[in-house]
């Protein structure tokens, strides 16, 4: 027998733009097979998109909503008037979710979970988590796109243009897509993260119904009650940064700060048209480790920049060995096509860059090798990311990003398995991995 077409009543209230919202939701709703109908009667559940610009229109979208719900009964709200849900609770307690205007996702959101699309074998092909690339326990979510900070050895602005961020609905709607199908650990990724909604004036989106901004604390908040690893990475270090450490000291989202630093002369910083004053930021340091311990700190340098003089050099090195840093990433410079940095004068010869890598590399060795040798005998929650035949096991905590950290050997053979979360008692380190056993 065939079943009955999913069908949905739609009303659209309010000016051309509420309009071309409706539009938009209406060619999603066709698009992935419901039906449209003009009668209440007809429609498995009907959708309100309102206006909320002076009273009258408030009153007119308040009697459309009651409307609905008198023929039908099932009715999602939208628009303008979303944008104070508080005003359509209060008169309409029973709509089945209120979403704020362009917000084609949450509403989608809300109507698959009221009236689900039928089973289309093309598009039912696709989990619900998208397609992925990485293994099924860890998924990258990109919450912008481009940069408007001006790094002069960086071409991404030009490449990538100013910051363009996601609106922060469809970002937790695609994070607990990712959670539903199965995913651990997400992680947060663009080019400047903690610049998230600085482009959309920190704006409110919704999510499910729910008025959230569209900023990096509010979205780590809101990803942190998925219940699963959440990683930032790529945080720029603006002060507003501080604001995350409470959220990781509660375990709302890792302890984990992946901070690019590039350097700590301030001569070098300013040629790189960076923050910084690297007495401030061990102090920073210094607050983040009282407030939160655990915290793992990952950053990056360039060493070799030009102009990098043998003092510019040591201050690198006096800031590594004081702030010691519990992962680090460093790179000789080199230039690119169309970087600012390349007219700058006095290059460092590529010699004498290798031998300052090295230099700074076998320095961070040691720093990386006394850290992990003090997690030996700790108990560690770590998150399995393979098991080979043998039943041994390479995980990582909570510190371990994945391709990029290091990673926890898992020697005896408890039975465990990929994407598994597991307890293990460290047991030996090096400078880049720990080895650990199982409880
Ligand atoms: S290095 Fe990062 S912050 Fe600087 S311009 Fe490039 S993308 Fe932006």
């Amino acid at each position: 027998m065939a079943h009955k077409i999913p069908t949905i009543g739609f009303i659209s209230l309010g000016c051309p733009k509420a309009l071309v919202d409706s539009e938009h939701i209406i060619t999603r709703l066709r698009a992935e097979g419901y039906a449209i109908s003009p009668s209440y009667r007809d429609a498995d559940l009907v959708i309100v998109n309102t206006c909320g610009f002076i009273d009258a229109a408030v009153e007119e979208s308040l009697e459309a909503i009651g409307e609905a719900l008198a023929e039908n009964g099932k009715v999602i709200v939208t628009g303008c008037l979303g944008a104070d849900s508080e005003i359509i609770r209060e008169r309409w307690p029973h709509v089945l979710a209120i979403t704020g205007p362009q917000a084609t996702e949450e509403v989608m959101t809300e109507v698959h979970r009221h009236l689900p699309p039928q089973h289309d074998p093309h598009t039912s092909l696709i989990p619900p988590g998208g397609i992925k690339l990485t293994p099924r326990h860890y998924a990258y979510i990109k919450i912008a796109e481009g940069c408007n900070q001006q790094c002069s050895f960086c071409i991404i602005p030009n490449l990538r243009g100013k910051l363009v961020s996601r609106p922060i609905g469809e970002v937790m709607t695609e994070a607990e897509n990712l959670v539903s199908a199965g995913v651990k650990e997400l992680l947060i990724v663009s080019q400047d993260t903690g610049a998230y909604g600085v482009d959309q004036k920190y704006r409110s989106g919704f999510w499910n119904g729910r008025p959230l901004k569209t900023r990096l604390t509010a979205l780590a908040q809101a990803l942190g009650e998925l219940g699963v690893w959440v990683r930032l990475h790529y945080l720029y270090p603006y002060p507003h940064l501080d604001e995350l450490i409470p959220m990781m000291a509660e375990g709302t989202i890792l302890p984990y700060l992946d901070i690019p630093l590039q350097h700590a002369s301030p001569a070098i910083l300013r040629n790189m048209r960076r923050p910084g004053s690297s007495d401030r930021l061990l102090q920073r340091i210094a607050d983040w480790r009282k407030q939160c311990p655990d915290i793992a700190l990952r950053s990056t340098f360039i060493v070799g920049f030009p102009g990098e003089t043998e003092q510019d050099f040591e201050q690198l090195l006096d800031f590594l060995q004081a702030a010691k840093l519990d992962r680090v990433g460093a790179f000789a410079y080199s230039p690119v096509a169309g970087a600012a940095a390349n007219t700058l004068p006095n290059p460092v010869p590529e010699e004498l860059k290798q031998q300052r890598l090295e230099h700074f590399m076998t320095l961070q060795a040691e720093i990386s090798a006394a850290k992990l040798a003090e997690k030996r005998g700790q108990t560690l929650t770590v998150l399995v990311d393979e098991v080979d035949e043998s039943g041994a096991a390479i995980a990582r905590s909570t510190a371990d990003a994945p391709e990029i950290d290091g990673v926890v050997h898992i020697e005896n053979g408890a039975p465990l398995t990929a994407g598994e979360f597991a307890e293990v008692t460290i047991t030996a380190s090096d400078e880049h991995d720990l080895k650990g056993k199982i409880i």
